[in-house]
């Protein structure tokens, strides 16, 4: 096993990760910034290296002082969480290179799976289902590009290659905005990503999130794990996600998991990963693939009993699979509420010092947060403090729950987006489940 491990992150996850990690008699390494010093993973850790200010870009971003950590601690290998380095393939071949284990992907595969067309190109060779679009990078002829945008059918949208965290996209209903629109994309991709190839692809007007979770080990062998609905979200940014997804049959279940443990095969893809699709009226069409652990990881493990972050250290690790496709068994319904430090009507962020936090409990409740009283949330960071996440023998079960669960909840001191969750729970679509990406947006008057 992992003797000792550098969680290169920070809040909820670098918390999830070490607990997994003390689970396993892995000794833990906390790299904070200075404005950190009182996280909960800090505390708990069995050394700490603070690696720089608070601003990300001289702390958690910085490549040279976590490796550093890594060195002075006789760490064997980096967690990178998600966000921060996490899908950075040259992070991962710089952790590589100086003698440590990247607890993700091969740099190989983050590096063609960051890039969308690659990525694409990829899927359709192992034959997962993508929206229609123009089969790779556009070229500068007009006439060429409008054909294309004809063939597909408006509207149709343009997304830069090298885009993420739902920036270089732009939607086009009609021609005679096209050619503006991709001349647009493109110089924004380019003083954006360095990267200026964009690609069209047919605009899915209501189309749901749905997500598949594989785990795939260093001898070949992978599995799926079901799927995840993340249709609730705001300015791309899920706001709550369930597992299983509403509706979605044990036939396509299999269908769509096989072809992604099929492409996880092919590229040749280790540790834990998200193939993200669209879903309208019936059809899957992948957009793109996730090389890390996920935020909403959780819903799938209270349905599958399996602890994605222990697969991942053991992958890491050099050991096989502990189960087979066959073992994975869906018991129950499991929903998410991201926990934000934020006004729930104007969005705003509310950082500050939480005087009081009182978590909810009961059957079927996991509560993954790095908050305690008297922590202060820093205002430098992204502004979730947690999640909740409930678990039941069906989905109005764990809606049942869920429900208790917010009315728990004592957040003193700081605004959160609670009072939100609770008025969505009531909403009879979401009661329903299958709402399309859109719902939150058009509900809150923001679209
Ligand atoms: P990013 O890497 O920025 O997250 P994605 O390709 O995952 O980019 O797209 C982000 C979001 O943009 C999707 O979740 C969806 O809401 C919207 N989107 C992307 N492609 C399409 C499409 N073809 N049709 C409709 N919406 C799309």
């Amino acid at each position: 096993m992992l003797e000792k491990v550098v969680i290169a992150n920070r809040g909820e996850i670098a918390l999830r990760v070490q607990r997994a990690c003390r689970e396993m008699g892995i000794k833990t390494v906390a790299v904070h910034s200075t404005a950190d010093n009182n996280l909960k993973h800090v505390l708990l850790a069995d050394e700490t290296v603070c690696i720089g200010p608070p601003a990300s870009a001289e702390s958690y971003l910085n490549m040279p002082a976590i490796i550093s950590a890594a060195e002075v601690t006789d760490a064997v290998a980096v967690h990178p969480c998600y966000g921060f380095l996490s899908e950075n393939a040259d992070f991962a071949d710089r952790v590589e290179s100086s003698g440590f284990i990247f607890i993700g992907p091969p740099a190989s595969a983050i590096r063609l799976m960051g890039d969308k067309v690659s990525a694409i190109q990829a899927m359709k060779a192992a034959g997962v289902p993508c929206v229609p679009g123009s089969d790779g990078p556009l070229g500068d002829d007009p006439d060429e590009n409008m054909r294309i945008a004809r063939d597909i059918g408006y509207p149709i949208i343009i997304k830069a290659s090298g885009g993420g965290g739902g920036r270089g996209m732009r939607v086009v209903h009609a021609e005679a905005s096209l050619i503006a629109a991709i001349t647009v994309t493109k110089a924004e991709a380019r003083a954006a990503f360095s990267n200026d190839v964009v690609y069209m692809e047919k605009y899915l007007e209501r189309p749901r999130h749905v997500e598949f979770q594989v785990l795939a080990d260093s001898h070949g062998n992978a599995v799926y794990l079901g799927e995840r609905d993340c249709s609730m979200q705001r300015r791309h940014q899920k706001v709550i996600e369930e597992a299983p997804a509403p509706g979605i049959t044990e036939e396509q279940r299999k269908r769509i998991g096989e072809r992604c443990v099929k492409a996880c095969k092919e590229i040749g893809y280790r540790s834990a990963g998200t193939f993200e699709f669209l879903f309208q009226d019936g059809e899957f069409y992948f957009i793109e693939m996730n090389t890390r652990l996920q935020v909403e990881h959780p819903v799938t493990e209270m349905i599958t009993g399996i602890d994605i972050v222990r697969e991942q250290l053991q992958i890491a690790a050099g050991e096989k699979l502990s189960f087979k496709q066959n073992d994975v068994k869906i018991l129950g319904h499991a929903i998410e509420c991201r926990i934000n430090a934020e006004d729930p009507k104007t969005f705003m962020p509310s950082p500050g010092l939480i005087n009081l936090w009182h978590a909810p409990g009961g059957p079927g409740i996991r509560v993954d947060s790095h908050i305690y009283s008297g922590y202060k949330v820093p205002p430098f960071y992204d502004s979730m403090i947690g999640k909740v996440i409930a678990h039941g023998g069906n989905r109005d079960a764990a809606v049942a729950r869920m429900k208790i669960a917010l009315s728990e909840i004592v957040i003193e001191g700081i605004k959160t987006n609670v009072p939100l969750h609770q008025e969505i729970f009531q909403h009879a679509a979401f009661q329903k489940g299958g709402t399309d990406i859109h719902y939150l947006e058009k509900r809150l008057g923001l679209v």
